[in-house]
């Protein structure tokens, strides 16, 4: 029997306003402990909340960017635990009426093809604090500052069938939530958190089989090493003839591992019920069209425009429109080179290539838009050729000087001179008699050699054009 993994996820993201969802105070990360709190998100007695029209309005940002149906009127609803990090022993979210339901997004697996997933809901709610577990002592420390901060909760459709797929798509919700500028999407701080639902069944068949929930994935990395690894798990239980059950999993980086945390709940398990502190929320169309109308490009409209008004490969396209910061990079460096493919494989080569070898993003690059384009600038006005601009990119990125300075205090300046280019090749012709007598009895290859020695003897600096006119005349 043939399996196929079915997967969906649930992904949570701190909402970046000034305040709380349901207070005035700081939504601020860090911070000494228990210092951004009120009676309200500590839970006192007495006290009302009040929705934060920002949070409302945020969430139909991202409504609106997938695609969803907004509700136009939801409702606030108690879901019930008791968790010491939860002082009023339920937290506020919204069960059977979210913000907003049916929207969709678009992924673009490697090799290409798109793939539309589902979501099935976006929902706001409201963070809990943070415990603090104290090694060796048998006490626990709660911190209430995150408590009260916004959330957003997308519900993806089980629509995805790998692990690469999943990654492809939390990248693409990350990207939109950060072209709209509503949240951080930083994996590791927690402020973007997945949680990975996954099971299996025979290749060609309909019904879903029973999932188990992956929790504590806290980078890309472990989403899909964790999913493959359940999969695999799932796969060798049914191959022995037994059943999966429906729990909730741990991913254990360290060990590259999940284990049981505990049986699934349900959620009857959590007794929701309207809080009837908070009216019904009621959105009208005329506020849904002026949201709709404030929205920015978003990655999949700008990846389209690359294409068609730079001309790039959609691969290309794709990986420019991946981050916002990235694309403007881009797009301020082709307004001052007005080279396209030229900015694009600079960018995507040696730029993401450092960045990335030093685990930083685009806002961290050593060298600004201005400065990698007065470079390619030089490249294309043939003051220095691409191999010298290579030697000058790293000395840029060691140094921080300007591209110009660089190529002025080194000597750098191409030679397009043919009378002092001549020479040089003159040289070589006369030092490598054997290597010219194959040339002539028919090796042509040995052309490369040639050009090799002349680029040697002018450390890189003859333009290659005349170089090869020259010996192509010389040698005859
Ligand atoms: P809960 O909070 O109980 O996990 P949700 O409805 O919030 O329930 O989330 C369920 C998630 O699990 C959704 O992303 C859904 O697509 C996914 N899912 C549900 N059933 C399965 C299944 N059998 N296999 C894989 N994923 C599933
Ligand atoms: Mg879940
Ligand atoms: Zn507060």
């Amino acid at each position: 029997m043939q399996y196929e993994p079915v997967i969906g996820l649930e992904v949570h993201a701190q909402l970046n306003t000034r305040t709380k969802i349901f207070c005035s105070c700081a939504n601020a990360f860090g911070g000494e402990p228990n210092t951004h709190v009120c009676p309200v998100c500590l839970g006192m007695p007495g006290v009302l909340p009040v929705l934060n029209k920002t949070v409302v309005e945020y969430a139909m940002r991202m409504a609106l960017a997938t695609d969803c149906t907004i509700t136009r009127e939801s409702r606030f609803a108690r879901k019930n635990y008791f968790y010491p990090d939860l002082p009023k022993n339920y937290q506020i979210s919204q069960y059977e009426l979210p913000i907003a339901e049916h929207g969709q997004v678009t992924i673009t697996l490697d090799d290409g093809t798109a793939k539309r997933i589902g979501i099935t809901r976006i929902h706001m709610e409201e963070d809990a604090g943070k415990l603090i577990h104290d090694a060796g002592r048998p006490v626990s420390r709660v911190d209430y500052n995150r408590t009260g901060t916004p959330l957003i909760e997308i519900v993806s459709e089980p629509d995805m069938r790998s692990p690469e797929e999943a990654g492809a798509y939390l990248r693409q919700i990350r990207s939109i939530l950060r072209y709209l500028g509503i949240s951080d999407g930083n994996m590791e701080e927690g402020s973007f958190r997945c949680d990975a639902n996954v099971s299996l069944r025979p290749i060609g068949t309909e019904t879903l089989g029973t999932r188990a929930e992956l929790k504590n994935l806290n980078s890309f990395k472990y989403v899909e090493s964790a999913l493959a690894y359940e999969i695999r798990r799932q796969e060798s239980v049914l191959i022995d003839g037994g059943t999966v059950i429906q729990e909730t999993r741990l991913w254990d980086s360290a060990q590259n591992r999940s284990f049981s945390m505990r049986g699934k709940e349900e959620a009857h398990d959590y007794r929701y019920f309207p809080d009837p502190d908070l009216t019904p929320l009621i959105i009208d169309g005329s506020w849904i069209e002026t949201i709709r109308q404030s929205l920015p490009e978003l990655p999949d409209a700008r990846k389209e425009r690359f294409i068609n008004e730079y001309a790039l490969p959609p691969y290309d396209a794709g990986v420019l429109t991946s981050a916002r910061e990235l694309a403007d990079y881009f797009e301020e460096c082709v307004r001052l080179v007005n080279n396209p493919k030229l900015v694009s494989n600079w960018v995507m080569g040696s730029l993401l290539g450092l960045l990335n070898s030093n685990g930083k993003t685009i806002e961290a690059s050593p060298v600004s838009a201005a400065q990698l384009a007065e470079l390619l600038t030089l490249m294309e006005t043939s003051v220095i050729s691409g191999k010298i601009a290579k030697t000058v990119f790293d000395e840029m990125v060691a140094s921080g000087k300007a591209p110009k300075v660089i190529v002025a205090e080194k000597g750098l300046v191409q030679v397009t001179d043919s009378s002092e280019i001549s020479a040089v090749v003159d040289r070589v012709i006369a030092a490598s008699p054997n290597e010219v007598e194959k040339f002539k009895a028919g090796n042509i290859k040995l052309m490369g050699f040639f050009v090799g020695q002349v680029m040697k003897e002018t450390k890189g600096k003859a333009n290659p054009g005349v170089v090869n006119q020259l010996l192509k005349e010389k040698l005859g």
